[in-house]
């Protein structure tokens, strides 16, 4: 197991990555004037990239954004948390201008391949209760679909997650049970989320990989009573997914697996792994990565997996 306090340096810097990169990498530059930068780079671009986002509809090759939040809450404990308002603006700037459906819609029109329609999907990882106070309860109200991931150890047992503790967040509590059986029942998806947020990348040991990816499922799917289709990879750069993990999340019976470092998914791509982009914050960051930008989409990273099959890494499993 990894130490905790690798986890809460992971995790910051997993975090502050993804805000540089939203940021035009600008790690020098003060936050405020690095969101002043990238809020005039999305109002400057945004019509000419809404214009050939619409194209692509017109031709059937609409790409599909799918936008991660953490926690929806107003006390700004950290850089995963998007005040309550932000939240919102961001759901309801969405529902004017896309078509919100869910990770299983989005695979059937990757497998479909053809897209007709500007969509986006709304997922939330890890598993904060704050979420069920505004959040979760507007995206029912809305009809918005949802896949909400959780990680199964600060669920079960109550314990609030190991990297808020290592900073200080001692007030930060995990969703219940009980809030996720009432999300399901509301027609939330709840997905998995590993047991214990772990760096999958730096996991070597199958036994370990298999308790994060599949008996932590499996413990899930048998506390709510149904069945959990989608994985979502803790902090979702290329560094953390490997093949090995993809594999065994097919292998498991999983219908899909998520990754966070960005991007956005086009008819006739695989549509095992769908593509997902970390958005806590300002709304200009989710607006932005709602509509495709062709120039950010060619400095993102690529992970391919299922490359040549190892026998070596097969018997490992
Ligand atoms: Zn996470």
């Amino acid at each position: 197991m990894s130490h905790p306090a690798e986890n809460r340096t992971l995790y910051a810097t997993n975090q502050t990555s993804a805000l540089s990169k939203d940021d035009l990498h600008a790690s020098t530059v003060p936050r405020r004037w690095r969101t002043a930068l990238a809020k005039a780079y999305y109002y400057a671009t945004y019509p000419e990239r809404q214009w050939y986002h619409r194209r692509l509809a017109a031709a059937g090759r609409a790409p599909i954004s799918v936008l991660v939040f953490h926690r929806i809450a107003d006390d700004g404990a950290n850089s995963w948390t998007t005040p309550t308002r932000n939240f919102v603006e961001v759901i309801r700037w969405l529902k004017t201008r896309f078509e919100m459906i869910s990770l299983t819609d989005l695979q059937q029109r990757l497998c479909d391949g053809s897209n007709t329609s500007p969509s986006a999907c709304i997922t939330f990882d890890d598993g904060y209760a704050d979420n069920c106070e505004t959040a979760i309860p507007l995206l029912i109200a809305e009809k918005i679909p949802c896949t909400y991931f959780v990680t199964a150890e600060p669920v079960l047992t109550g314990k609030p997650f190991a990297h808020d503790l290592e900073m200080g967040h001692t007030h930060l509590a995990p969703n219940t049970l009980d809030q996720l059986r009432t999300m399901k029942s509301d027609g939330i998806d709840i997905g998995a989320h590993t047991r214990t947020h772990p760096d999958i990348g730096r996991l070597a040991d199958p036994a370990r990989l298999y308790e994060e990816i599949v008996t932590s499922r499996n413990d899930l799917e048998n506390s709510l009573g149904d069945r959990v289709a989608f994985f979502a990879f803790p902090f979702g750069s290329p560094e953390n997914l490997t093949h090995q993990a993809f594999r065994l999340a097919k292998r498991a019976g999983f219908d899909g697996v998520c990754s966070a470092y960005g991007g956005w998914n086009y008819p006739a791509d695989d549509p095992f792994h769908i593509r997902r982009r970390i958005v806590d914050g300002p709304p200009h960051r989710a607006k932005s990565w709602a509509v495709l930008d062709p120039l950010r989409e060619l400095c993102l990273p690529h992970f391919a997996y299922c490359p040549e099959r190892s026998p070596s890494l097969e018997q490992s499993l």
